[in-house]
């Protein structure tokens, strides 16, 4: 099967490999709708998780089921799928811990496009089927299902880790395609005011569109300085960080109030260390709360999300700025995920 690949840090192109194959609690998909990550750009071009040679990327798509393994029950060949990013072992200690991201291992939850291949190819391998896959609802376009399999799970994830009470002043740091979810979330979870972070005027205005109330633009001065501004000294109750640079966590540590909580979901690229600012953090004794993690996967946390899309809670197609049909379009989807021009959120490919 033709695949489209890492072929080492810097280097992308199309390989062959051999189809894969199913055990017991597996399935085979074949990819339907996908969409590029900023975190494949980090991996493919950066080397954020080491080198890898000729692995398949992607890890946002859903499919459509082609072969499932003997102990397979709730899914059969032709049925159409949710995938998620993250596709945990279930029967790993770490479950049983409240923490299947982590299952045999830091991140090892994150298979496609890290520790396997990824989704961008003909046919891509699904672990443990019925703990991981969902069916895609009817009332579900592929564009707004494709954006819940990381972008809707990583926002929501910041919301739940910022613990957003009703009514919370909340900053979300960076409003690309997760950010944004971060604001939808935010809003859902009854967040007063949201201060969103970010400078492109169609993620601004699509942030507004989801529920930013405030927007600061980081090209404009420090974004310390304007949040705490806004918020007449008291800095915000909740910061959750979605991209920005390595001071992002500095910065929101300096904007969060005593006893307020920073949750992070971006992916921090740079250095050996992160900086605490000592004062703002109350010399260590500030209640300032810092959380951060790898959003979650498997099949109830697709099914949760897909109802909130069902039933007109959320529209995370509004991240879909550019739609493309055919396997031939991995590339050019890839490397709009690695320019960022100016008019894009998210690019999704469409395999008819
Ligand atoms: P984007 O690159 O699309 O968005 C980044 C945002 O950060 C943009 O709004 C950008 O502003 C803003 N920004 C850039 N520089 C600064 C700065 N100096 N200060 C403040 N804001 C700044 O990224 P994505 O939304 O696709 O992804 C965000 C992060 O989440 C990535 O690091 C990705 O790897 C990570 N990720 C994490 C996952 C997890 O499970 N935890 C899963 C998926 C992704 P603008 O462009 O408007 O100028
Ligand atoms: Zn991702």
């Amino acid at each position: 099967m033709k695949g489209f690949a890492m072929l080492g840090i810097g280097n992308v192109g199309w390989i062959e490999k051999n189809k894969p194959f199913a055990k017991a609690f597996d399935a085979i998909v074949r990819p339907i709708a996908v969409a590029p990550c900023t975190s494949d750009i980090h991996t493919a071009f950066e080397g954020a998780i080491g080198d890898r040679k000729n692995m398949i990327l992607g890890h946002e798509a859903i499919g459509e089921i082609v072969e499932v393994g003997s102990e397979v029950k709730d899914f059969k060949v032709g049925d159409k799928v949710i995938v998620p990013a993250i596709t945990p072992d279930w029967r790993s200690i770490a479950v049983q811990q409240g923490f299947p991201q982590h299952s045999n291992g830091m991140l090892a939850g994150w298979k496609f496009s890290n520790f396997k291949d990824g989704v961008f190819a003909e046919f891509f391998h699904v672990n443990d089927a019925d703990m991981n896959l969902a069916h895609l609802p009817k009332e579900i376009s592929l564009e707004q299902a494709v954006m819940l399999v990381d972008m809707v799970t990583t926002g929501f994830h910041g919301v739940e880790l910022a613990d957003i009470q009703f009514g919370s002043t909340v900053v979300v740091i960076g409003i690309g395609p997760v950010g944004l979810m971060a604001v939808a979330g935010s809003k859902l979870r009854g967040a007063g005011r949201i201060i969103a972070v970010g400078s492109r005027p169609i993620c601004v205005q699509v942030a507004k569109s989801y529920g930013a109330t405030d927007i600061v633009n980081y090209k404009e001065g420090d974004i310390v300085r304007q949040v705490m501004e806004l918020t007449n000294g008291m800095g915000a109750d909740r910061v959750i960080i979605a991209g920005g640079n390595s001071n992002s966590l500095s910065n929101a540590i300096k904007m969060v109030r005593p006893g307020g909580a920073v949750s992070n979901i971006n992916y921090f690229g740079e250095g050996e260390t992160l900086p605490v600012p000592r004062l703002e953090w109350g010399s260590g004794m500030a209640h300032k709360s810092i959380r951060g993690g790898l959003c979650p996967g498997g099949r109830l946390r697709m099914e949760n999300l897909s109802n909130l899309v069902k039933y007109n809670r959320l529209d995370p197609s509004k991240l879909v700025t550019h739609v493309f049909h055919g396997f031939d379009n991995f590339e050019k989807a890839l490397m709009l995920m690695k320019d960022k021009p100016k008019d894009l959120i998210k690019p999704v490919v469409i395999l008819d």
